[in-house]
């Protein structure tokens, strides 16, 4: 693997984009380019590697790069047009410019030009602003037209059929270079898999179980995803995260980046909730674990095998970096034999049991899947991310914020008050000290509370814990609040469709 030199956290920093950018897909990408059949939407053809789908690779590539290029171009087109101030046309050359440059526009009298126009706060009002209003158009983009296909669930859905599973929980750390797990690094469609990111993976069993709960009725009330008498497991997985680049500085904050801390916590969390469902419910109702630790430095991952009881252990485990280099050249059916064999041997080899078969079905889709993006990280990042640390863009806190599906765009957390959700809270203000405060930029805050539409007063009780939830967050960081340097926007969103987010008024 070609990898760029390791740099630190301190010399990252997010790089405008041209904004005239032409995606400049790298040669090898075509290599070996065959049109194939259509898969989840996209028409397949495969890149270097058999089982990798170069066609949406180029797909996700060019979304993420538009979707980026408008947050990071924010400061540099704003300063710009700031220093446009003694213009007569001011306010409406401002926006007219706006628009032209970055595709939103604010409302006129935010211009406004007064005795604090040439002050650092007016600047900093105007880039939250913005980044709120890219965030917006961002939101309606993806779920009126789609642009990940993850509203297309037919072949996932399909899989996890066949592999004895009904639903999914994922439970990622809400690190930002976890954000786009589902929908790049496992290549599933965000509709089909429930996303609750915490700081460390550290989720929220009886919520969890709560949401499982609320499952398994559908299935006897509405036969809804599928009948409660088919023999189908619900499954829970746990995200941990490290950096083989530079493991001691860039693993998982929430656990002082040790990453052994960190993937024992996610696996206790996991053994915790299957407990809590099968002391609770019996074990008939017992619940499939998965445990997954992803190397944030180029997306490969670790995939923790479970036995045939659904054991999961931390030394039993296979890499997908290793086993893309190893099947690189073959054919498909030879690759697939060579990760299956992986899955059984992994575990036999420790002195343990093969995992159930469709379960070894599922995790030889999701290593698959993970070839897709470990290509993608070698032909646009050569192999290793330039932001290996840090760098989102906004913080995210409340419920939902599905369209928020790449890397390092977010910092998220999921909660439904600020008291039980603090130390999610205070890790991404630490480090967006690091990233935005610094450098004179504020911290763009986006409270999202989603309801469901068929509910009475599921609306009017959103907007209630939206602004609640805005009040503490003011509250909480009263210093930097008050001089402009926490800014926020409440959000609400009927999740019951594909309706973009409302801002709150
Ligand atoms: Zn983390």
């Amino acid at each position: 693997m070609n990898r760029k030199s390791k740099r630190t956290a301190s010399s990252i920093r997010r790089k405008p984009t041209p904004l005239a950018y032409r995606n400049n897909y790298s040669s090898t990408s075509h290599v070996n380019s065959l049109h194939v059949k259509t898969e989840g939407g996209y028409s397949f053809e495969h890149g270097t590697h058999p089982l990798v789908n170069d066609a949406k690779n180029r797909a996700l590539r060019d979304y993420e790069t538009k979707t980026k290029a408008r947050f990071d171009n924010i400061e540099t087109v704003l300063k710009s047009i700031i220093g446009q101030q003694l213009r007569p046309d001011f306010k409406h050359w401002a926006n007219n410019e706006l628009f032209a440059q970055l595709g939103v526009t604010l409302d006129d009298n935010v211009w406004e030009l007064n005795s604090n126009s040439n002050s650092q706060r007016y600047f900093q009002d105007l880039f939250t602003k913005i980044v709120f209003a890219q965030f917006m158009r961002m939101s309606k983009d993806f779920f009126v037209n789609d642009p990940l296909q993850g509203q297309v669930q037919q072949e996932a859905r399909q899989v996890f059929r066949d592999s004895g599973i009904h639903a999914i929980g994922i439970a990622p750390c809400a690190d930002g270079r976890l954000a786009h797990f589902v929908s790049y690094i496992l290549r599933l469609p965000y509709s089909l898999a429930r996303r609750k990111a915490h700081a460390g993976a550290l989720f929220d069993i009886s919520e969890s179980v709560r949401n499982w709960v609320f499952i398994e009725h559908s299935r006897f009330r509405e036969q809804k995803p599928n009948p409660a008498d088919e023999p189908t497991r619900y499954l829970k997985m746990a995200v941990y995260h490290f950096s083989k680049a530079d493991p001691s500085h860039q693993g998982c904050a929430a656990h002082g980046s040790d990453d052994h801390k960190a993937a024992e916590a996610a696996l206790t969390k996991l053994k915790d909730f299957r407990q809590a469902i099968e002391n609770r419910f019996g074990c008939g109702s017992t619940v499939e674990t998965i445990l997954i630790g992803v190397n944030t430095d180029d997306d490969s991952l670790k995939v923790h095998v479970p036995n045939e009881n659904g054991k999961v252990c931390l030394e039993r485990y296979v890499e997908t970096s290793e086993l893309y280099s190893q099947t690189k050249n073959m054919s498909v059916d030879d690759a697939k034999f060579i990760i299956e064999n992986a899955i059984d041997s992994c575990n036999i080899n420790r002195h343990s049991t093969k995992p159930r078969d469709g379960i070894k079905r599922l995790l030889s889709w999701f290593i698959a899947n993970n070839f897709s993006q470990i290509e993608y990280v070698n032909n646009y990042e050569q192999g290793c991310y330039d932001d290996i640390g840090h760098a989102e863009r906004f913080i995210g806190i409340g419920s939902g914020f599905e369209e928020v599906q790449l890397r390092n765009l977010s910092y998220y957390s999921f909660l439904d008050t600020i008291e039980e959700g603090v130390n999610d809270v205070d890790v991404g203000i630490k480090i967006f000290k690091g990233l935005n405060i610094k450098r004179g930029l504020p911290i763009p805050i986006i409270i999202r509370c989603d309801y469901d539409g068929r509910v009475p007063g599921s609306k009017e009780r959103a907007k209630k814990k939206a602004s609640r939830l805005e009040k503490a967050v003011h509250n909480r960081y009263k210093e930097l609040s008050t001089c402009g340097l926490v800014q926020t926007m409440a959000t609400l969103r009927d999740y019951t469709g594909c309706q973009p987010v409302e801002k709150l008024a």
